[in-house]
């Protein structure tokens, strides 16, 4: 069936679909709208599911934008307190912040992976996880005890054991 729609095609589009989600008769439609009524009936039910379905999906997406911009968020914060935290070495807040700043990237992968409609991501070789054990490890190279405990919560990460 060839997609020849008054509707489809019709500049008042937008609120010919409002019209009919929000129930408004067929007749009063067409006549506000100069369609026929027959063309309102064959694009209800043949054009406006898909429509909808779309502005469905297209919404969220944006949901998981939206909550991946706020991941990013924590996560930078995230970030600043392990970075203050080596500073003052502190190193019980600063294992907290590594488990934190995981659980983070774990949810950033996931959250990626969906937007790009991917299988999920592997955090243990995202880049920015390699960044991040780097620098962990690295930042507590002079302290003994708390880089052991880190290394061992970092391979329990690795054992999927976090
Ligand atoms: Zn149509």
């Amino acid at each position: 069936m060839p997609r020849a729609c008054t509707i489809c095609t019709h500049t008042d589009l937008e609120a010919i679909n409002r019209a009919l989600v929000e129930g408004t008769p067929n007749r009063r439609i067409a006549s506000q709208h100069d369609v026929t009524e027959r063309a309102v009936r064959n694009h209800k039910a043949n054009h406006l599911p898909e429509t909808l379905a779309k502005a469905q999906e297209a919404e969220e997406v944006a949901q998981a934008d939206d909550l991946l911009g706020q991941v990013q968020d924590l996560q930078a914060r995230t970030l600043a307190i392990l970075e203050a935290a080596e500073e003052t070495r502190e190193h019980r807040t600063a294992l907290a912040a590594i488990r934190e700043a995981h659980s983070n990237l774990e949810l950033l992968a996931k959250l990626l992976g969906e937007l790009d409609e991917r299988p999920q991501l592997n955090i243990l070789i995202s880049p920015e996880w390699i960044e991040l054990r780097t620098v962990i490890v690295g930042a507590l190279e002079p302290h003994g005890e708390a880089r052991v405990a880190a290394l061992k919560a970092i391979e329990g990460i690795g054992n999927g054991r976090a």
